[in-house]
């Protein structure tokens, strides 16, 4: 199976990251600032089935230039292993960027995936309606993009997967008090969903309190495949056919 989404680099030990490569097919680390973005090509340079996605976080931008998208820029062209630009996009839960800076670089990001032709991995937090505006005003993207670890609502669903995205569930949606998230993901088309596990945050309820790692996805996939009623092995069959899809460098890569 495949973790579409993990900070491979913030893993307790060393342990645990071996752990991770072996018990899952591919995982695709994430690097979100300006020095995670190093690490996250690296681990994919020591590891043959992990790749990276590399961006700035909304909450690690205050003090980037057009140069450091510059050097997005260059390490995604010079690293085969680098399939996505992200995460990128607007957090509101905190007050620690101003949300103009935060549009400012998601949008260079959004623009710079589209250049690259790579498809773009979207953090967003108590911004949905902004986060579908300024995707709205970039559309079309053809080589599409994920919301990682929804948490928005139905009409943001919709919207996103009516512009071609992928819909990305992590750990929380197995929590008791995300029934609205549920339904968003009874509604999400199949040919649309992925699975991730954003470790090392938001473990599955029944690891919750322990940080997180991807071998925790199995966890997930067990209670989607039971919330939705398929067959487990069919979900992850599901999933990781997606995730190939949108990922498209994984398969080139990789030989698969
Ligand atoms: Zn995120
Ligand atoms: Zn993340």
């Amino acid at each position: 199976m495949i973790d579409t989404h993990a900070h491979l680099d913030m893993l307790k030990s060393e342990e645990d990251l071996y752990e991770s490569v072996e018990s899952l097919d591919y995982i695709i680390t994430i690097g979100c600032d300006k020095e995670e973005i190093f690490k996250a090509v690296e681990l994919s340079n020591r590891f043959e089935n992990v790749y990276a996605s590399v961006g700035y976080h909304p909450y690690d931008i205050n003090d980037l230039t057009d140069k450091d998208i510059e050097i997005l820029e260059d390490l995604c062209r010079k690293n085969g292993k680098v399939v996505a630009v992200g995460e990128t996009g607007l957090d509101y839960y905190r007050d620690i960027t101003p949300k103009k800076l935060q549009w400012e670089f998601f949008e260079k990001q959004l623009e710079l995936a589209k250049k690259l032709k790579l498809p773009v991995v979207i953090h967003s937090r108590s911004a949905n309606e902004d986060t579908i505006k300024i995707l709205e005003n970039h559309s079309p993207f053809p080589d599409s993009g994920v919301l990682h670890c929804f948490g928005g609502d139905l009409p943001m669903m919709e919207k996103a997967v009516e512009m071609g995205f992928y819909i990305s569930f992590a750990g929380n949606i197995t929590y008791p008090k995300a029934d609205n998230l549920r339904e968003v993901l009874r509604k999400t088309p199949l040919d649309r969903l992925l699975l991730e596990t954003d470790s090392p945050f938001l473990s599955p309820q029944k690891k919750r309190g322990k940080p997180n790692k991807p071998s925790y996805i199995f966890y997930t996939a067990e209670f989607v495949s039971q919330f939705l009623d398929i067959p487990r092995e069919e979900l992850e069959k599901i999933t990781d056919r997606n995730a190939l899809k949108l990922f498209k460098k994984i398969k080139k890569t990789a030989n698969v």
